[in-house]
């Protein structure tokens, strides 16, 4: 039976990594969570994707199964010349874990969104299992009312709509009044996936892969062009990002776009012939246009708030758009923490109040990484001056800076001062 002190009804639009992990963090502090995903979520697409510190620790408190997603450990790094594969940095990751208290990990995106799909919907641990309902496209909000409708006409109704439907959302124009639109930058990244076994077989590429559990590789070419290489699924598969200087005006991602290996042969026709033989073992390249959004001005209206790449979509060069997804459920499930329909009732500001607190909590830190994201982590200069607006402080400029700037910082700590300060 549904009292007034009962804990709030909560709509997720959208069942990727950024709505399972908000689905997660909610249910996991009462309150009942139904997700729309407009897919049947049986053709789960991606390659790999990084889950550094600040988000393994949060993943790790909600008893994510590591082994069971066949998550690898990054452990070191080398870059080189994508011409000529001399190496101008080695390092190793062995500080990551006794410092920021958890691993660096990098996970094929299939297996890190089943374990959070098991997370979220599980009967075991706190809460009710939250509800996943696929095949159901959302295609309006009615903020004020907290209603949505479904492309069946079916209308929901919920205390809290949070919209995590990716980056082409359409959710933010009810909340900004218009649609954003996003520029191109000038680059593009071919995606593809590899066996090590593959690699391993051929003695003219058998060496990128000898002792090289966790490893992040990556290789700079003269042009611009640089690939970025790790391993997922239990060191079995080779992840690569390929990026490269393209003058197009697409201006919508399609992480199933295929192109042919013969473009990629092309792009990177210049690098080392052990490259380009590694490259010729690919089966399936994708292309992926990078394009950029400046940082939304607001995150929430009335009933309706955003979370994920809905929010905050980003480049690639951090390695941080899966972590800022998760983060952000974080920061929700606090500033959500024990608010009841009571509550919602007898404040016709309590909602606003709640948003607003997550929003501040969580807008200066993605907008400043969606600007960094922009780059490489040996470029900080080149976003100096885009950033001021939302960063505080020295502007990281090599890798090992970045790596502190994003593994340190933790949101649940964060969360839970500026609850405290809000006195809410
Ligand atoms: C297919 C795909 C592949 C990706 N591959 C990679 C990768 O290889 N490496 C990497 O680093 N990042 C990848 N990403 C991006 C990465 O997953 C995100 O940056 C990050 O995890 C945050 O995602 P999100 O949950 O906010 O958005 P998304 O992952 O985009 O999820 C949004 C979800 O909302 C659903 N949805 C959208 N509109 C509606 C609607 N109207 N009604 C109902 N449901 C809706 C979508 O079907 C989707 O399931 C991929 C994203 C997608 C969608």
């Amino acid at each position: 039976m549904t009292t007034s002190n009962s804990p709030l009804d909560v709509i997720i639009i959208g069942a990727g990594i950024s709505g399972l992990s908000t689905a997660i963090a909610l249910r996991r502090i009462g309150h009942n969570v139904k997700i729309y995903e407009r897919s049947n979520l049986k053709n789960e697409l991606g390659a790999a994707i990084h889950i550094s510190p600040n988000a393994s620790r949060i993943l790790l408190s909600w008893d994510f199964d590591v082994k069971r997603a066949r998550f690898v450990k990054a452990m070191k790094t080398y870059i080189a010349s994508g011409n000529t594969l001399q190496k101008f940095y080695e390092g190793s990751y062995d500080h990551v874990e006794p410092t920021y208290g958890a691993a660096w990990y990098l996970s094929h995106r299939v297996d890190l969104h089943e374990e959070l799909k098991r997370l979220a919907t599980t009967s075991e641990g706190p809460g009710k299992p939250a509800v996943i309902i696929p095949n159901s496209k959302v295609d309006d909000y009615d903020v004020e009312a907290g209603t949505i409708t479904l492309s069946n006409s079916e209308v929901h109704k919920a205390d809290l709509i949070v919209a995590a439907d990716g980056v082409h959302s359409q959710a933010t124009k009810h909340i900004l009044g218009s649609l954003q639109y996003p520029e191109h930058t000038g680059q593009s990244a071919f995606r593809f996936l590899i066996p090590t076994a593959d690699i391993i077989a051929d003695p003219e590429t058998a060496d990128f892969v000898k002792d090289d559990d966790g490893r992040f590789k990556v290789f700079t070419g003269v042009r611009g062009n640089r690939i970025v290489w790790y391993p997922c699924r239990n060191n079995e598969e080779q992840n690569f990002a390929a990026i490269f200087h393209e003058d197009t005006s697409e201006t919508k991602e399609d992480w199933d776009a295929s192109v042919s290996g013969e473009k990629l042969l092309e792009e990177y026709q210049d690098f080392h012939p052990a490259i380009l033989a590694v490259f010729r073992k690919a089966k399936s390249v994708k292309k992926w246009p990078l394009l950029f959004r400046e940082p939304l001005p607001a995150w929430y209206k009335s009933k309706l708030v955003l979370v994920g790449d809905a929010a905050h979509p980003m480049l690639p060069h951090q390695g941080q758009a899966g972590a800022q997804a998760i983060e952000d459920s974080v920061a929700l499930g606090v500033v959500l923490n024990g608010v009841t329909k009571t509550e919602l009732q007898n404040d016709p500001n309590a909602l606003a109040k709640r948003l607003e607190l997550y929003q501040t909590i969580r807008r200066r830190r993605a907008a400043a990484m969606q600007i960094f994201s922009n780059f490489g982590q040996d470029q900080g200069d080149k976003c100096a001056e885009a950033v001021k607006p939302y960063h505080d402080g020295p502007i990281p400029m090599n890798p090992a800076e970045f790596i502190v700037y994003n593994f340190s910082y933790n949101v649940k700590d964060h969360s839970e001062q500026a609850l405290k300060d809000a006195k809410l």
